[in-house]
């Protein structure tokens, strides 16, 4: 084994649901605008766009939710609650039939974006990354092994925020489906195991603010509290 000559990064991990050992995180791939809806309000044709991706850092892990301080360089927060798709196995150019199998479970995320900084690159042309990444920008609840991909096609997905209903949606709703996403991600990047993939939001997106608590939730998956630190 050799030696290093710093310490190296510690390895990020999620829990995994009755299971001792934990979900060790390998890269964090995001899906954009993988909801018509959502897609519509934030001023886009669903109808015509390949899926396209972006990435987050293993430091925006906030493992199974808690407590998380407001970014710096931004006033506009936004939460967008996801579906996340945990491989057990990768690859490239993954043909769509044999994804499933490469999926170990499923987890809630929350893509924690800074808007305004996004939308100024967005107007500029240039990379999203500011607004994607920060520290703790996806919380994310344990990890659910195994269970069927049918089962969660039909899966309402919501998130609340101090009571009040925010986001509702359905999986269903998902232009690009689990399969078809990880198909298409092998086709860009080299999958590998341990990479969690947020698969997009449905409409209701906004601003949190210091003090505010967050639920997200999906059915048959779990749920994931979350609170802005005051
Ligand atoms: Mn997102």
């Amino acid at each position: 084994m050799a030696e290093f000559v710093i310490p190296p990064a510690d390895v990020v991990c999620l829990p995994v649901r009755d299971r001792e050992g934990q979900f060790p995180v390998a890269e964090i791939y995001c899906v954009g605008r993988n909801y018509a809806d959502h897609a519509i309000e934030m001023g886009h044709n669903p109808d015509r766009e390949e899926p396209f991706f972006f990435m987050k850092p293993g430091y925006a892990v906030l493992s199974q939710g808690g407590s998380f301080k407001y970014p710096g360089l931004t006033s506009d927060l936004h939460h967008e609650v996801e579906l996340v798709v945990a491989l057990a196995g990768g690859g490239e150019n993954i043909k769509v039939s044999d994804a499933p199998g490469l999926i170990y479970g499923f987890a809630v995320g929350i893509d924690l974006t800074r808007r305004d900084i996004q939308a100024e690159a967005k107007k500029l042309g240039r990379p999203w990354d500011a607004g994607k990444t920060f520290l703790h920008a996806a919380p994310c609840s344990e990890v659910i092994p195994n269970p069927a991909l049918h089962t969660i096609e039909q899966a309402s997905i919501s998130l609340v925020v101090n009571g009040e209903t925010r986001q509702s949606g359905n999986l269903n709703q998902m232009i690009w489906k689990v399969p078809e996403i990880i198909a298409r991600l092998s086709e860009c990047f080299p999958l590998q195991a341990g990479d969690l993939i947020f698969t997009g939001t449905p409409a209701g997106v906004g601003p949190v603010f210091a003090g505010d608590e967050l639920d997200a939730n999906i059915e048959g998956i779990g749920s994931l509290r979350v609170t802005v630190a005051n």
